[in-house]
């Protein structure tokens, strides 16, 4: 074959893969990035020979996967030509982070909390946890969600026993040095009881108690619902505190969104951060960007009062997961203390932590 190669071609794999990353971290919606990652994975299953030979011809359009948008793209990665899409998304990238907060973000070695496709996430675990290891991340906590939210696509018992079969068989795939954690995000339920068997939460490495039902409820009553399941020894870590929804605007313009705001369950804050302390409860800082829970009024408090922290992504789909440095720019501006926070800890010691109160 006789053709000379100027410019060495990139890799259109990465790049269309780097594409959905920053669209994800940019709050886009997770249907729009799927245009992305499908045709990553069409592309990826070609050699490069045929690859090579649809990009000369005009035909990457015609495989089922491949748009006239996500073609462009790989034609000039061919050739050797950050492609034009991804090249503007990199130059709307946000500042990096300052002093402390920059310090925190360096000390993590992992994220608590994060759904795959099992439940409302947008991805497989595979790809959550090959988005993590790019990240550098040590470990991730598989936590989807639990059976009563259906909306959500919640694991029933035999669904969630199938992932923890899935992900022994992942981590023994996975590069050396990262590991999934195993996991739930499960509910709170009115009564303050956790919406799995005992026998499962027992089983899992993590376990994140959030409140997604009755959110208006009175303060007496949401007060015992909470004490209640951070007194239970299968929680670990108190997810999104106070289940408000804010303006998303720390993802950027293109994350804006408008709309769907909600205000913070209203509970006795001293008694509720003085719960997860004599438990040895972490509370957790989420970093959604239209969440950021708790809010600072509480954040700082939960610091003097002696809390555990979680700073987590909640991530829904893998771009999501680089949105830690929100979330460390809060605890920072807070002075949350790195050794307070818990997802700073090797797996090990993390895992020593959740046995240590667990039933
Ligand atoms: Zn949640
Ligand atoms: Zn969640």
């Amino acid at each position: 074959m006789h053709y000379r190669e100027a410019v060495p071609a990139r890799d259109p794999v990465a790049d269309l893969r780097r594409i959905a990353f920053l669209l994800e971290r940019a709050n886009e919606a997770t249907y729009r990035v799927r245009a992305f990652r499908s045709a990553a994975a069409t592309v990826a299953a070609l050699s490069a020979m045929e690859l090579a030979e649809r990009a000369a011809a005009g035909t990457l359009a015609k495989l089922s996967g491949v748009g006239e948008v996500t073609a462009r793209c790989v034609t000039e990665s061919l050739a050797g030509e950050e492609p034009v899409y991804l090249r503007r998304l990199e130059a709307t990238e946000g500042t990096d982070l300052q002093g402390a907060a920059a310090a925190l973000r360096a000390a993590l070695r992992g994220d608590c909390h994060l759904h795959s496709d099992w439940s409302d996430g947008g991805s497989p675990i595979e790809e959550m946890a090959l988005a993590a290891v790019e990240l550098g991340h040590e470990y991730m906590v598989l936590t989807d969600h639990s059976p009563k939210l259906t909306v959500a696509r919640g694991l029933t018992p035999a669904r969630l026993r199938r992932q923890l079969d899935h992900v022994a068989k992942l981590n023994a795939a996975l590069p050396a040095g990262f590991r999934v954690l195993t996991g739930i995000e499960v509910d709170i339920l009115p009564d303050g009881s956790l919406d799995q068997e005992d026998e499962l939460l027992e089983l899992l490495d993590v376990v994140v108690g959030s409140v997604h039902s009755n959110l208006r409820d009175e303060a007496p009553k949401m007060t015992r619902r909470m004490l209640a399941a951070i007194a239970n020894p299968h929680l670990d870590i108190l997810g999104h505190v106070t289940g408000r929804k804010v303006p998303a605007a720390g993802a950027g313009d293109r994350g804006h969104r408008a709309g769907r705001t909600r205000p913070p369950s209203d509970f006795d804050v001293p008694a509720v951060l003085a719960a997860c302390v004599e438990h040895g409860k972490a509370v957790e800082i989420n970093s959604r960007p239209d969440r950021l829970d708790p809010p600072k009024r509480i954040l700082r408090p939960a610091v003097e009062a002696g809390c555990l922290f979680s700073i987590d992504t909640d991530a829904h789909a893998p771009g999501q997961l680089d949105w830690l440095d929100f979330g460390c720019e809060r605890a920072a501006l807070c002075g949350v203390p790195p050794e307070r926070v818990v997802n700073t800890w090797p797996a090990d010691e993390l895992l020593a932590w959740t046995g240590s109160h667990s039933g």
